[in-house]
C-alpha cells in the first residue's frame, strides 16, 4: 500500500459556519486502493469533510487535491465527472424501480449513444448491471422493485448506483447504521472487494466494523485529526480514548 499513488491531498482545509470552525486546518491524504475510515465522536467535522470533499460544501480556506487537481472551486458535477462518488447517510434509490433500472439510470450519460450504436451500447450497459448488481450481492434480485428489498440491501444497491460511475474515490457515511451482523460482514466483505480497485473514505462509529475493513484510520476531534494509523495504533492513543474511545 505505502509505494502508491496519491489520490487524495487535503491541506489546511477549514470552513467555518457563522464564526464557527466545524473543519479547521485539516490535512488527510489517501492513497490508491487505500481504504480509510474516519472516526470521532458526534459534530467532531466528519460529514463536513466529506461535503467539502464532494463539493456540497465550499471550503473557507485550503486545498483539496484529487489526481493533483485542485477541487476547491468545482461545482459537485465536475467533483462526480473526476471520479468522486459520495453516499450520505439517507439512501436515495427509486423506490418503484427494479433494482436492475436503478443501476441502469445511473450508468454515466454521455456515454450511451444512440442510434446505428445503440444496441452493442446497449449491451454493454447490461454487463455494466449485471456485473454491479452481482458486485453488491443483488443478483439474483436484478428484476425486483427496490422497494422490497431490506434496509441493507437498499444501502447496498445504493453503492451499485454509485459504483456504475466507476469512481476513483468512493466516500460513505455510516453505510452500516441500522444494519443487521449479518448485513455488517456482508458489507465489510464488499467495501474491502471494492477497495481493490479504488480508494474509499468511509464514516463509521462501529469499532468491531472499522477494525474489520479499515486500511488506516484518521481520528477528527473539533475539525482537527488529532491521531492517524492502525487501528491498534489509534486505539491506544490517550487522546483518542478521551475524547472518543472512552465513552
Ligand atoms: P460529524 O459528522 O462528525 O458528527 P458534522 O460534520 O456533521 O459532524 O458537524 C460538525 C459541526 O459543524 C457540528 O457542530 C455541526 O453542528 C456544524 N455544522 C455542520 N454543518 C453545518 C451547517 N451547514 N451550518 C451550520 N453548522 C453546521
Ligand atoms: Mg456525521
Amino acid at each position: 500500500m505505502s509505494s502508491n499513488a496519491m489520490v487524495l491531498a487535503v491541506e489546511d482545509l477549514s470552513v467555518s459556519f457563522d464564526g464557527f470552525k466545524a473543519v479547521d486546518g485539516l490535512n488527510l491524504y489517501v492513497e490508491q486502493n487505500e481504504l480509510r475510515v474516519v472516526i470521532g465522536p458526534n459534530g467532531a467535522g466528519k460529514t463536513t469533510l466529506l461535503d467539502l470533499i464532494c463539493g456540497r460544501t465550499r471550503a473557507s480556506a485550503g486545498s483539496i487535491k484529487f489526481k493533483d487537481q485542485e477541487l476547491t472551486r468545482l461545482p459537485e458535477h465536475q467533483r462526480v465527472r473526476l471520479g468522486i462518488g459520495r453516499k450520505f447517510q439517507t439512501p436515495s434509490i427509486y423506490e418503484g424501480l427494479s433494482v436492475f433500472e436503478n443501476l441502469e439510470i445511473s450508468y454515466p450519460r454521455g456515454r450511451t449513444v444512440f442510434g446505428s450504436l445503440f444496441f452493442r451500447r446497449d449491451a454493454a450497459v447490461i454487463e455494466r448491471v449485471r456485473e454491479v448488481a452481482g458486485l453488491v450481492g443483488l443478483g439474483d434480485r436484478i428484476a425486483d422493485a427496490a422497494e422490497l428489498l431490506s434496509h441493507g440491501q437498499k444501502q447496498w444497491l445504493e453503492i451499485g448506483m454509485l459504483l456504475m460511475q466507476d469512481p476513483e474515490l468512493l466516500m460513505l457515511d455510516e453505510p452500516v447504521a441500522g444494519m443487521s451482523v449479518s448485513e455488517r460482514e456482508q458489507t465489510a466483505r464488499l467495501l474491502t472487494r471494492i477497495s481493490a480497485n479504488r480508494s474509499v473514505i468511509v464514516i463509521e462509529h462501529d469499532m468491531e466494523f472499522v477494525k474489520r475493513i479499515a486500511h488506516r484510520v484518521t481520528v477528527l476531534h473539533q475539525g482537527k485529526v488529532i491521531a492517524e494509523g492502525s487501528m491498534a495504533h489509534v486505539q491506544a492513543d490517550p487522546k483518542v480514548i478521551e475524547v472518543y474511545l472512552g465513552h
